[in-house]
């Protein structure tokens, strides 16, 4: 048995990495932005639907970058610049053929098998492209936007308002009660044995602790009490940030499941769910997840891997589990 942990932070999640700086002052900078993408030098990568070309060699990830005289046109992003003074862009568009050797692949698939440069890169050229996906318009008059010349942002012509992309927080959240047991759940719409500590999204006007005292009680009827944060990561399907979050449960409480939300809910102490995995009862969120981080810090260490043989349940909701 592990010793349970008494720390509160996580250590490093799969899509909260990245080596580049973002070069935020060059966004809107079109000679700097011209004269990056003339040098051939300039490493660029498709982005498409959230997928990308990815080499996958044993265990190990590399984004397939290119020359931007090889990349196809679309909307440009940058990226960033390492420090040896290389620029990153990735353009949305349709992905081009894969060479031998490559896939296309999602950050779900091989967020964590990139390196710490191609996991922010892929996270950041998601999180981008999918708001430019689905933000063509100007939300006041309905004009057709253009992009800005970084891709950070777009402008309406009519009427000049420029927007920015949006980001969804939302909350999840290992709750214990007074022996220390964690509270798992499966949710409806998941097939199969999967489990995961409680999330939801952020209502509009409520604090992160508000979501997490509110959320939980919704789902299963508990009130939880000393909500502490523990650490977050983007989940740019298609645009959540993901706050998580510990909570304690005061005793004498049942469990009393929202059936629209949740299959089943259940208290496990560190025993019962290093039992519950290796006799197959219940499978836990890939390691790329920042719910599987936040149960392995309570827990006290590395738990057996267990798959997710099912494809991930489709949609925003509920993120990042
Ligand atoms: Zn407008």
């Amino acid at each position: 048995m592990n010793a349970p942990s008494h720390g509160e932070t996580l250590d490093t999640l799969a899509l909260a990495r990245g080596t580049v700086d973002r070069v935020t002052e060059k966004r809107d900078d079109q000679d700097w932005l011209d004269a990056a993408w003339r040098d051939p030098r300039t490493r660029v990568f498709v982005v498409s639907d959230g997928r990308a070309l990815v080499r996958i060699d044993d265990e190990r990830a590399g984004l397939l970058l290119g020359s931007p005289a090889e990349a196809p046109d679309g909307i440009r992003l940058l990226l960033g610049q390492d420090p040896a003074g290389l620029v990153y862009f990735a353009v949305n568009a349709k992905l081009p053929p894969a060479p031998d050797g490559v896939q296309a692949a999602s950050l779900r698939e091989v967020g964590s098998l990139l390196g710490d440069r191609d996991a922010g890169l892929f996270t950041h050229a998601v999180a981008l492209a999918n708001w430019h996906d689905t933000h063509t318009h100007c939300p006041l008059d309905g004009t057709p936007t253009v992009p800005e010349p970084g891709g950070h942002s777009s402008r309406c012509p009519k009427d000049g308002t420029e927007h920015f992309p949006r980001t969804d927080p939302a909350v999840i959240m290992l709750v214990t009660d007074p022996d220390d047991r964690c509270l798992l759940a499966r949710n409806a719409a998941w097939p199969g044995r999967r489990v995961s500590i409680l999330a939801g999204f952020v209502d509009p006007g409520e604090s992160a602790e508000q979501a997490v005292v509110r959320e939980v009680a919704e789902e299963t009827g508990i009130k939880v009490k000393n909500v502490r944060y523990v650490g977050s990561q983007p989940w740019p399907m298609p645009r959540s940030l993901m706050l998580g979050f510990r909570a304690d449960a005061p005793a004498g409480q049942v469990i009393s499941v929202d059936h629209d939300e949740l299959a089943e809910a259940h208290w496990f102490s560190r025993d019962e769910l290093l039992a519950a995995i290796k006799a197959r009862e219940i499978a836990l969120p890939p390691s790329v997840s920042i719910a599987r981080h936040i149960i392995e810090a309570w827990f006290g260490g590395p738990l057996p891997p267990t798959t997710w043989p099912e494809p991930a349940p489709p949609g925003p909701a509920p993120p990042g589990r």
